[in-house]
């Protein structure tokens, strides 16, 4: 008699055997998850519920990247940390891998506290099937969606703020890219940040499952039931869109997808450069000179910290650290010496 789908002769099937008895998926299916590696980009929010997801899901190596450390304010949000974690101090993605291993002890997993930039993604995705979006910021999408692009590997945005969110599938020459829907990013200063405009956790965990769907259906090969589909949901209104953009690359798509132009990758866009100012201080300048609103960021900043303005500059303190903004774009992140954390603090009050 035919066993459980041709599954139960194979005990690394086991535990999974409630996913795998779906049909479209099976156990070719659940194979093919355990014989896949994953790049996960940011492991605060959205990267929490997809760590958590794909771990349970059985998928057999997980590279967990982030640059950032655990606060109290994260808990709201960030379902795989505790108390205890902030209490430590934690980097999330240490923390992140304690407890995944706690949940699912037989895959891979590689926490690396970092920020991903143009001088490390070749090397971090360069053995990944597919690269999955759990940032906070425009910078390293537009760098995930150049590498996407140059090799041909899949990869799934996501993002969320107040209680709507966004998610997109990027097949290289199959979809369009992220780099066809938007331009450009949006310049420094201008769109709000969780830090500024809030988050409710429930569009998270539908984004960030949403996404998880899709990395399950790509790494199992399952390419017909991938939603093609731009995919913008709002708990608040009650409403959710999908927007048909294949357009877009039927009418030739944009300069990365069809002439292989990789700015964010090349390190000609995109990355801040960071300078230690020594005094317990950063300074980030943006590679381009930018026109940045004072007035319309302290109008944003209202209520995240103290704030004071003049015509050349603006500071925001918030906890320990002081940021000051010029109108160039350009921001000295005082109470750290730790750039990653400053381009954090860029990334969440200044924005992309
Ligand atoms: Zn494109």
């Amino acid at each position: 008699m035919a066993t459980e789908n041709n599954g139960s002769d194979d005990p690394r099937l086991a535990r999974y055997v409630r996913q795998w008895r779906y049909a479209p998926l099976g156990a070719g299916g659940q194979r093919k998850l355990l014989d896949s590696r994953v790049l996960l980009c940011g492991c605060g929010a959205l990267g929490s519920v997809l760590a958590n997801t794909l771990a349970r899901a059985g998928v057999g190596f997980l590279r967990i990247v982030d640059r950032d450390f655990l606060e109290l304010n994260n808990l709201q949000r960030q379902v795989l940390f505790d108390e205890a974690d902030v209490a430590a101090g934690t980097p999330k993605a240490a923390a992140a891998v304690e407890k995944l291993r706690q949940i699912n002890s037989e895959i891979e997993y590689e926490p690396i506290v970092a920020d991903v930039d143009h001088t490390n993604l070749e090397r971090l995705a360069a053995d990944v099937d597919l690269l999955l979006d759990g940032t906070d910021n425009f910078e390293t999408r537009f760098l995930l969606n150049d590498y996407s692009q140059k090799h041909r590997r899949p990869w799934v945005y996501g993002g969320c703020l107040g209680a709507e969110g966004q998610t997109l599938t990027i097949l290289p020459g199959e979809t369009p890219c992220l780099r066809c829907l938007i331009a450009e990013p949006p310049p420094p200063g201008e769109s709000p940040t969780c830090d500024t405009a809030g988050i409710l956790s429930p569009i998270i965990n539908v984004i960030a499952s949403m996404q998880a769907a899709e990395a399950i259906k790509i790494l199992s090969g399952n390419r017909d039931a991938i939603n093609r589909k731009w995919t913008i949901i709002s708990l608040w209104d009650n409403t959710i869109r999908q927007m048909d953009v294949s357009g877009l690359l039927a009418a030739g798509g944009c300069a990365t997808c069809r002439d292989g132009d990789y700015p964010w990758l090349s390190g000609q866009r995109g990355s801040h450069t960071a300078v230690l100012c020594g005094r317990n201080a950063v300074q980030l300048a943006p590679p381009q000179r930018q026109k940045l609103s004072l007035e319309q960021l302290e109008t944003k900043l209202a209520g995240v910290g103290r704030v004071s303005r003049n015509s050349f500059l603006l500071r925001l303190e918030v906890g320990a650290h002081q940021l000051t903004v010029f109108p160039d774009g350009r921001a000295i992140i005082g109470g750290t010496d730790d750039i990653p954390t400053a381009k954090t603090l860029y990334a969440r009050y200044i924005g992309s």
